[in-house]
């Protein structure tokens, strides 16, 4: 490609609209431009990364079996409800009318259409397994798109699903995601983790989410140092053992009569705990929730936060959010800041944490006033005790007891076993060997094409630019003529370029009379890995240089051994990846 009958138009600011770095760059190095929130051009180059990276997923899902094709974004609200989901979906689901006032949706996921086309089509036993994906434009009307392609309305995404005869089955096409998944990202040339992620209400561990790891990521992991254990931390899970014992009371304390104690205008922990000069893992915090419409109590220790995620499943509630302060005055009779379990009428949850406790503190629910020397048995009882919190890092791995760590990732890809979710309630049967009727066991799998792209550069750039991995760069080598008005510099170049192009290599070529600097600019912002610089200075030894992106120095080399030199660094640099 000629850089000046090409189109990438560079801002040399960083655009103040944009928060993260894959935002300003994509932005910055003319990859994409915004249209509305959270929906976006792909502007020449950009789109190239995305062709790339749809390109990857596409032979490693066609190695794996899967069989493409294209579904509707455009569908009928009738086959949402069979599924139920047109009412539960919520307001990421863009709904509107044709011109027969017919109810429709442009889908933000595929399992009601693939499940239709499956139930007509699929009807015995000896036509599975199956899997169907497409390469497609979804629209979710997030109620917060940011971050550019990270989080946008419409955008692109693979979506699979697996069709089997039973669990097994479903098992094995789960497996063979999960490692079609693993080649795809490391083709891709990015750094990620697998971990276990929320199965909702389908529960199991039959989730994984795939998660680029950058520290600027939405997602917190966490993963053990010992073993293979990785989690996503709405996820992670803690032994009830190590929650009990892990207790900061003191256990061998005799129970102490209860008594109130002022503390005005106390509120929060750090407030409550100075005041009294306690430790946080000497007080319960209670929280009172709104699951459905019944308001709920939740106790955890002082030093600890609920899981939402585990709250959430653990009642099986559609939703569940902290009670407004009204509601919480209403069934603590106190303004917020002071509910306690110590009379509470109505539901109380508790975290394991909680169970070996004595003589705590916790709020009085009355306005200024808590209660010291609370004991659970004595003065409240629990109706369940489950694991409730989150994971901290004095907690030790589910699996092995080993230490964990934290760290932060991108949500790229999310494979997810359905069972019968949609093939029950959309009655895709088949019939088995026996002549028996059986719904099909399903599994879902998503990779997000634009979110890949912009994890890439969240987690490769310099305050120079871009440093692409070679195998979704825009190109793979940049070659820049810095004085286009001499003869042999150009010369050079050009040849260099065509010889490039014969042999199947992505180059863009800066034929702008443009400064150096610009040039060096540009080509620095773009983030292709390998810069093939001609000068005048050079040349007069009939020398060029080349220079990797990733690294700061370059190395000179004979214009005649120009080309197997860049082919070579080429080649190398996609060794290294693979
Ligand atoms: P998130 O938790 O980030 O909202 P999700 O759980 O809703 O993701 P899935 O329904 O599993 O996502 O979609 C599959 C993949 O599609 C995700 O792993 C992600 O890479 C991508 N994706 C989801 N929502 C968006 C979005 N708003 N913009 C860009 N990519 C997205
Ligand atoms: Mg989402």
């Amino acid at each position: 490609m000629r850089y000046s009958k090409y189109f990438i138009p560079t801002y040399r600011e960083i655009p103040s609209e944009a928060e993260v770095v894959s935002h300003q760059l994509m932005l910055k190095a003319g990859l994409i431009r915004k249209l509305t929130a959270g929906i976006y051009t792909y502007l020449p180059a950009g789109l190239r990364a995305i062709r790339k990276v749809e390109t990857i997923i596409r032979e490693e899902m066609n190695r794996a079996g899967a069989i493409e094709l294209l579904m509707p974004a455009v569908q009928p609200a009738e086959l949402w409800q069979e599924s139920g989901r047109w009412d539960l979906y919520g307001k990421e689901l863009l709904r509107f009318r044709d011109r027969h006032n017919r109810e429709a949706c442009f889908a933000p996921t595929h399992e009601e259409v693939i499940t239709d086309l499956v139930r007509r089509e699929i009807r015995s036993y000896k036509q599975m397994p199956v899997n169907f994906y497409q390469i497609q434009t979804k629209f979710r009307d997030e109620i917060r798109p940011r971050f550019g392609l990270m989080r946008g309305r419409e955008f692109i995404m693979k979506d699979a699903y697996s069709f089997d005869v039973d669990e097994e089955a479903a098992n094995k096409s789960y497996e063979r995601m999960y490692e079609a998944y693993t080649r795809i990202f490391t083709r891709c040339g990015l750094r990620f983790r697998a971990v276990e992620a929320d199965t909702g209400a389908i529960g199991g561990s039959y989730s994984h989410e795939f998660m680029v790891l950058a520290d600027t990521g939405e997602d917190q992991i966490v993963n053990c140092l010992k073993c293979q254990y990785a989690a996503n931390l709405e996820k992670a899970e803690i032994r009830p053992l190590d929650s009990a014992s892990a207790t900061g009371s003191q256990g061998d304390d005799k129970p102490q009569p209860m008594e109130e104690v002022k503390t005005p205008d106390i509120r929060t922990v750090d407030q409550l705990t100075q005041f009294l000069s306690i430790s946080p893992r000497q007080l319960i915090k209670t929280l009172i929730y709104e699951a459905d419409g019944e308001p709920i109590g939740v106790l955890v220790r002082g030093d600890h936060e609920i899981n939402e995620t585990k709250l959430k499943n653990f009642l099986g509630a559609e939703s569940v959010e902290l009670a407004p302060p009204d509601l919480v005055e209403e069934v603590t009779g106190a303004p917020m800041g002071f509910a306690g379990p110590v009379g509470l009428k109505i539901r109380l949850l508790a975290d394991h944490s909680i169970k070996g406790m004595k003589n705590v503190v916790t709020g009085a629910n009355k306005s200024d006033l808590h209660l010291k020397n609370v004991n659970i048995g004595r003065d409240f009882e629990v109706d369940r005790f489950a694991d409730l919190r989150l994971i901290t890092p004095e907690d030790n791995c589910p699996r092995c007891g080993g230490q964990i760590a934290f760290s932060r990732g991108i949500e790229v890809g999310h494979i997810f076993k359905l069972g019968t979710k949609y093939s029950k309630p959309l009655k895709a049967f088949f019939l088995d060997e026996r002549g028996e009727e059986r719904p099909v066991v399903m599994g879902c799998y998503g990779i997000g094409v634009g979110r890949t792209v912009a994890a890439a550069i969240e987690q490769n750039h310099d305050e120079h630019g871009i440093i692409f991995p070679i195998p979704i760069s825009p190109f793979e080598v940049v070659i820049l003529p810095l004085q286009m008005h001499d003869p042999d510099v150009k010369e050079t170049a050009e040849g260099l370029y065509t010889q490039l192009m014969k042999k199947g290599i992505d180059v863009l070529l800066d034929d702008r009379e443009e400064r150096p600097g610009v040039k060096f600019n540009d080509a620095d912002l773009l983030g292709t890995p390998v810069r093939v610089t001609i000068g005048q200075k050079a040349m007069k030894e009939g020398k060029l240089e080349i220079k990797l992106r990733s690294e700061k120095t370059f190395t000179e080399v004979q214009v005649g051994d120009a080309l197997s030199a860049v082919l070579e660094t080429v080649q190398r640099l996609h060794d290294s990846i693979q």
